[in-house]
């Protein structure tokens, strides 16, 4: 999803997760999805919203239309984050993305800069949705052999 880091990737990409999107919508992230003409498309779950849509509504041309406000989500992609032991995040990692063994130490830190920001709540719902929606992520290690990338 944050297609301007992958260039190559991305653009050859036949699955395009914005093809079958569906991320979160954090409360802190709602309005500006709301500003951007994106409400009917929010999706009430357990308090939280999802991004409905497939594709994404704001998929147009092969790019993302909402680049000033991308959810964390799409941003952190193929990057996930589960609820771990201890209340610390577990990183994790969609193997379906093509670009997964591809990604810069910068950019699985910038990820989990982003997924930092999120509560304990957060991370649990945003967990539980994946796992609905029919994800199956493995953890960060076993496919980078390091999760401290
Ligand atoms: S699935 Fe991966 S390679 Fe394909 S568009 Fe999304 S981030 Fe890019
Ligand atoms: S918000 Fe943008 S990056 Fe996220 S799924 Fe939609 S088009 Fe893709």
């Amino acid at each position: 999803m944050s297609l301007e880091l992958w260039d190559g990737f991305c653009e050859k990409c036949e699955k395009s997760c914005c093809t079958i999107g569906q991320p979160v919508i954090y409360p802190f992230e709602r309005q500006a999805i709301i500003d951007a003409g994106g409400e009917k498309y929010l999706e009430e779950y357990d308090g939280y919203s999802i991004l409905r849509g497939t594709p994404c509504p704001f998929w147009k041309d092969k790019k993302c239309t909402i680049q000033h406000c991308k959810p964390i989500d799409c941003e952190a992609y193929p990057i996930l984050v589960k609820p771990g032991d201890n209340g610390k995040p577990e990183w994790m990692i969609d193997p379906d993305c093509p670009a997964c063994t591809h990604l810069s130490s910068d950019f699985i830190k910038k990820s989990k800069f982003l997924y930092n920001k999120l509560t304990p709540e957060e991370i649990e719902i945003d967990w539980k949705i994946l796992i609905s929606l029919g994800f199956n992520p493995v953890k960060l290690e076993l496919l980078l052999g390091s999760s401290d990338l």
